[in-house]
């Protein structure tokens, strides 16, 4: 067992610019600063799907909150703690700012000291909830123990209930991933990237079977758990709210057709409930590494979330969207627009009698559109002004759709035009992809807090923290 009294971190030998070779105390403040930072590349954070309430004396509750629903402008979700427990990594993944052979400040939190910062910030309702990820601190399990530790301590000790969402670490012990999986909500298991090649070249300690297996285990405690449940009443929950994953696009050369080929096995085949994709973000120099000048690819990774909803949601398999005579996506168009355009014999669809996964298919027709449709046109036929007050899009859906055999208006019946006037309806997009660069500014737990003339960003967080 990890000695829990260990209060001390020790600076990694030969990294240039830190005190080499020696141990020096660092404060929690310091930590948080360094690991708060280091986990803003994990996008694999949104909650979903949990609904527990705490006893009499516990803290805490996974559902009143609505956590789940707290997201920063770019998508990330900010009613979580989100950090590492260590960013003081033995492997050398080539993509990583946290890879060893890189100079940056380490840290390595105690199960004590993540405690304290939770429980602190929890009452003081700056957060819901915890995102624990971490480097690889000496080997799989040692850092998997600190993680189920602390997730013993904030458990069992704290009596916290609410969010927990974990990261299992490739190569530890099952029995770590185990325990960990009754005491988190959900848990991941990072790809990281599409392929097992890729893998193999850019994160050489890492292999594709080592990440595959605790995926593995965590669904087949899932369903294991599911049917205790259904005999044992108090049997405790597995992963209650299911398990993800996150893969970095464009820092290998694999295709959106390969990338959205491995989503739709991941889904299938670990019941994962979301696959989360990162645009990669040129932080390492490294001849393996593509430079990408023009910045993150945020349109590419934009274009593959709305083709993921596409699978999860509406019915689409990865080999209707892309094939591989036409293995990306246009980027000017989201990917139901870029199938529509090129499926026009499947048009136009009569809207007061298609079938409701065929009016899903309709560019500018969602889930809620598509059912409002089919209830609003059993009292009668719908024309082009009811489909407007229920929601539909009609910019998007005109050229796909008729009402009683009538079009909104008469439309050259080409590929070309169509995609040329859709380009023109313009698209309404996240900021960071209208910038077309990705900042990872997450957003801070002290973005609000004022103190007197800081003189760095440390003040703030040493004023809040000391209130702990
Ligand atoms: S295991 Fe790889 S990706 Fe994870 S922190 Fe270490 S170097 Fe980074």
């Amino acid at each position: 067992m990890v000695d829990l009294t260990e209060k001390r971190i020790l600076l990694s030998p030969g990294r240039a610019g830190l005190l080499e070779h020696k141990e020096r105390r660092m404060s929690v403040q310091d930590k948080l600063g360094i690991l708060a930072d280091a986990a803003k590349y994990d996008v694999a954070c949104t909650s979903s799907g949990v609904d527990r309430k705490n006893g009499k004396s516990g803290m805490g509750n996974a559902s009143a909150c609505g956590i789940c629903h707290s997201f920063a402008g770019d998508g990330r979700c900010i009613s979580l703690l989100k950090i590492l427990l260590s960013n003081d990594c033995v492997f050398d993944c080539k993509y990583c700012i946290n890879r060893v052979s890189n100079d940056v400040p380490r840290a390595t939190f105690t199960p004590e000291e993540i405690c304290e910062l939770m429980m602190g910030f929890y009452r003081r309702n700056y957060i819901e909830g915890l995102f624990l990820s971490s480097g690889v601190v000496k080997n799989p399990d040692y850092t998997m123990e600190l993680i189920c530790q602390t997730l013993h301590l904030l458990r069992d000790i704290h009596h916290f209930y609410g969010y927990i969402h974990v990261k299992a670490i490739p190569g530890a012990d099952p029995v770590l991933i185990e325990r960990a999986g009754y005491y988190a909500d959900r848990m991941s298991c990072n790809l990281e990237l599409p392929t097992a090649g890729s893998l193999t070249k850019l994160a050489p300690q890492k292999s594709r079977k080592k990440i595959l297996t605790p995926m593995r285990q965590i669904q087949n405690g899932i369903v294991s758990n599911k049917n205790e449940m259904v005999i044992y009443k108090h049997t405790p929950r597995f992963v209650p709210a299911g398990q993800s994953t996150q893969m970095i696009i464009g820092a290998t050369p694999e295709t959106d057709y390969e990338i959205i080929q491995v989503s739709e096995s991941l889904y299938d085949r670990f019941s994962l409930k979301r696959v989360f994709y990162s645009a990669y973000i040129s932080i390492n120099q490294d001849a393996d590494l593509p430079a990408l000048p023009q910045g993150p690819p945020m349109l590419r990774e934009h274009r593959l979330y709305q083709a993921d909803w596409l699978l999860r949601f509406y019915g689409f398999k990865a080999a209707e969207l892309l094939d591989d005579q036409r293995p990306n996506f246009n980027t000017l168009l989201d990917p139901k627009c870029d199938w529509a355009v090129r499926h026009l014999e499947t048009f136009p669809v009569e809207i007061n009698r298609a079938d409701y996964y065929t009016l899903l298919r309709v560019p500018g027709i969602g889930v809620n559109s598509a059912q409002r449709i089919c209830k609003a046109r059993k009292f009668s036929n719908l024309d082009f002004n009811d489909l407007k007050k229920i929601g539909v899009v009609l910019k998007r859906a005109l050229y796909f759709i008729t009402c009683s055999g009538r079009m909104m208006y008469p439309i050259r019946w080409n590929e070309d035009y169509i995609t040329r006037n859709l380009v023109d309806v313009g698209e309404r997009l996240p900021a960071e992809v209208r910038a077309g660069q990705m900042t990872y500014k997450q957003l801070s737990l002290f973005d609000d807090f004022h103190v007197t003339a800081p003189s760095g960003p440390a003040d703030g967080l040493m004023a809040l923290t000391g209130q702990l």
